[in-house]
C-alpha cells in the first residue's frame, strides 16, 4: 500500500466509494466523474502504478472481473457496448498512479468520444519493420 494514494484508501475502505464488486485481488466502483452513468473503475487492491508493474498472475482476476462488470453494465444499464480504457503513464493521460481500468458503458449516439487522429505508415514495409523491431524486443 502506498501512503496518500486515493485508490489504496478506497481499497482499504478508509475512503468511501460506491463499490459494485470486490474480491481478494480487485475492486470495482463507480467513477465519481463518469463519462457515462455506470462508468466504473476496476483496480487492483495492491498498489501498482502502471500496467507494466502489475504481476501477470493478477490478470486473471482483472479480466474475469472486467468481463462480469461489462456484462452487468449491458444487462442492467442497457448499454449497447463497453469501452475498456487503461492509461499507463502521464503521456497517456494517467492521473491517479494506481493501476485502474475504466469500464465505460456506451450507447449508440451517446456523444462520448475521443479525439482519435490515426497516424499512417508511409509504406507497408515501414509497418513490417516496426512489427519486427517490436517482436525482437518482446520479452
Ligand atoms: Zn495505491
Amino acid at each position: 500500500m502506498s501512503e496518500s494514494c486515493l485508490f489504496c484508501e478506497i481499497a482499504a475502505r478508509r475512503i468511501a466509494a460506491s463499490v459494485v464488486y470486490e474480491d481478494d485481488a480487485v475492486m470495482a466502483f463507480l467513477d465519481i466523474n463518469p463519462l457515462a452513468l455506470g462508468h466504473m473503475l476496476l483496480i487492483t487492491k495492491m498498489h501498482y502504478e502502471t500496467l507494466l508493474e502489475v504481476p501477470k498472475q493478477a490478470f486473471s482476476a482483472l479480466f474475469s472481473a472486467a468481463q462480469n462488470i461489462a456484462a452487468v453494465q449491458m444487462k442492467t444499464l442497457g448499454a449497447e457496448g463497453i469501452n475498456w480504457l487503461q492509461s499507463s503513464g502521464t503521456a497517456a493521460g494517467q492521473e491517479i498512479f494506481h493501476f485502474h481500468i475504466h469500464l465505460i458503458p456506451r450507447m449508440s449516439e451517446d456523444g462520448v468520444g475521443w479525439n482519435w487522429k490515426p497516424t499512417l505508415y508511409e509504406t507497408p514495409d515501414e509497418c513490417d519493420q516496426l512489427a519486427n523491431l517490436l517482436k525482437e524486443n518482446l520479452k
